[in-house]
Parts: structure tokens; sequence; C-alpha cells
């Protein structure tokens, strides 16, 4: 990731442009609906269950006018006293390298005590930062004003964009300000990235969402998928390969679990949603690699977007 890079040229000229945006906001405010609304296909699970979606690149919006990399912000939803120094420094450190920010908050709730912590963050590191007020779909037309107007006075907001993820309502106009707003560029990634990496974190987020559903606490923050190997035959079945990154052997030993019943049951159910999602047959080979430290190998984390940091 670069640095960021100084107020963007405004001047309307056609050039492309390229940076790379956080999405941060509080669980179940709708950041993956609302990405899945911005790039128009889905990358990322819409999934009751909060903070199943973890990586860090999230999705990229390649367009005829710019490219949008959106990224998670680590931690930065959770409130102060559950977040481990490691996460802190995750998320300066991921404020301060993107061109811009979005912080989602719910129209419906308003800009609470559970987006402070985001706010003092902001104000301390001062990104560019739009403010997105959500699911107005779902809030009486009259409370939208006087919520627009508290809010704008929280933060020095570069803009505030009312929304609905849900409907759709006001997302075109967010989309259009991102892509304005970013520095004259080229494209981040090569073509060939770009049409791998909706399948493979689609199918990443199919297999972390099984480890998520049968492990606890420590494994989900120290487990990244890496999806290595997308494969279609000719019988049009796929293959598909994928590790299962760890930071100790105590912690691979709790994914395979006693003979290897975790592994089986995580990597059956992972097929299943596979199989659905790409409505063809799945043939699905999983292993657990013991990586110390993955999460400090910046090389690791951008490969794939399939760091977990939270
Ligand atoms: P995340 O945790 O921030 O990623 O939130 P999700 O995108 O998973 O959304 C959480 C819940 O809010 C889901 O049930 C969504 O359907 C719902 N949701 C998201 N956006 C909207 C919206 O604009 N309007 C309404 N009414 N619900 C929404
Ligand atoms: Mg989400």
């Amino acid at each position: 990731m670069r640095q960021a890079s100084g107020p963007p040229a405004t001047s309307g000229g056609g050039g492309f442009r390229s940076g790379f945006v956080a999405l941060a906001g509080r669980p179940n405010v709708g950041k993956s609906t609302l990405l899945n609304r911005l790039i128009g296909s889905k990358v990322s699970i819409v999934s009751p269950v909060s903070q199943t979606t973890r990586t860090v690149i999230r999705a990229v919006d390649r367009s005829a006018d710019a490219e949008v990399v959106y990224l998670d912000t680590p931690g930065v939803h959770r409130p102060r006293f559950q977040m481990n120094r490691e996460m802190v420094r995750a998320a300066r450190e991921a404020l301060r390298e993107v061109d811009l920010v979005l912080l989602l908050i719910e129209g419906p709730e308003g800009l609470g005590p559970g987006d402070a912590y985001m706010i003092r963050l902001l104000e301390e590191i001062k990104p560019p930062a739009y403010l997105v007020v959500n699911k107005i779909d779902a809030m009486p037309r009259e409370r939208l004003l006087p919520l627009l107007d508290g809010a704008s006075r929280r933060h020095g907001w570069e803009e505030i964009f009312p929304c609905s993820a849900l409907t759709g309502e006001g997302c075109e106009a967010l989309s259009a300000a991102i892509r304005k707003r970013l520095p004259a560029g080229e494209a981040l990634f090569p073509d060939e990235f770009l049409s791998d990496l909706p399948a493979r974190l689609a199918l990443a987020e199919r297999i972390r969402e099984q480890v998520l559903l049968r492990t606890r606490e420590e494994i989900p923050h120290s487990t990244a998928v890496l999806v290595e190997e997308v494969h279609r035959n000719e019988k049009g079945e796929y293959r598909v390969g994928a590790t299962l990154l760890v930071d100790r052997d105590s912690q691979k030993g709790i994914l395979i679990g006693r003979g290897g019943e975790m592994l089986k049951s995580i990597g059956q159910a992972a097929r299943r949603e596979m199989a659905s999602y790409l409505e063809c047959p799945v043939h699905l080979s999983l292993w657990v690699k013991v990586k110390k430290n993955w999460r400090d190998d910046p090389g690791m984390l951008r490969l794939l977007g399939i760091a977990t940091h939270d």
C-alpha cells in the first residue's frame, strides 16, 4: 500500500484514478451490504453474524475511470477495551495509508457511543473521510435532516452521504464521489488478479465462515484462509485448493481436530457452500500450515486479501 497522497486533483480531468478506501463502522451497520451494492457482485458474505468478514482487501472495483480497492479497517469497530495493541496499531496504520475512509453509521441509530472510538481515531489521524449514513429506508424521513446536521458537527467530514445499501438509494452518488476523490493514478492490480479475486475471496469466505462456526476466540483471529488454486476442468467441476494459515502448532492441532474430524467437517461444509455458490460440483483440498507471524508479513497480507486482523 502506498502513502495517502495529498489532496486529489479536483479539476475533473478525465484521467484514470486509483486508490485505497477503508470501510469502517460497527458490526451490522451494513458494510458488507454496501460493498456488494457498490461493486455490484457478491464478493463478501452478508451475514447476521457480526465480524465474519475480516479480510484486508475486501473488493476491487475497476471501472472505466477508476480502480477502487476497498479494505477492511482492522479492529475499529471493537470497543477499545477489547482491542489488543496489535489491533490498535493495525487500525492506525490502515487509516494512515488509505486515500479515503468511509465511516458507516446506521441512520435509525444515529451517531452513538459505539462510533466514538472510531471518530477519535479519525480526529487523531485525519485521513480524508466520508460519513455514510446507512439504512435510511428504515427511518422516518423527517429525522434525517437533524441527524445529518448533528453528525456534520461531530467531525470534519469531507462529505456526508445518506443512503440505503438495501434499496440502493444514494449509493450511486456515493460511488461516483469515491471514484472522483481518488488520486490520479494507474490501475493497481494486473487484470488476471482482478478476474480471479472475486472468486478467490468468495471461496475463502466460505471456508472462513465454517472455521468461525466451529471454533472460538483465538482461532478465528489467528486463521487466514489462502485460496491457492481455483481450477475448472472440462466437466465443469471446480478443484479448489486452500490453506488455513495459523500462528502456532496448538492452533493447527485444534483446526485439524481429533483424528482429523474438525478439518473434515470444515471442509465438507465449505465444499457444500462453494458448490451452491458456484452452482457446480466442487472438489476441495484443505491444508493447515503454521506460519509464525503471518500477520506481520506484508507480502502475505497483500497477496490475496487473505489476512484477518479483524
Ligand atoms: P456489517 O456487519 O457492517 O458488514 O453489516 P451487514 O452488511 O452484514 O448488514 C447487517 C444487517 O443490516 C443485515 O441484516 C443487512 O440486511 C442489514 N442492512 C444493511 N444495509 C441496510 C439498509 O440500507 N437498510 C436496511 N433496512 N437494512 C440494511
Ligand atoms: Mg460484514
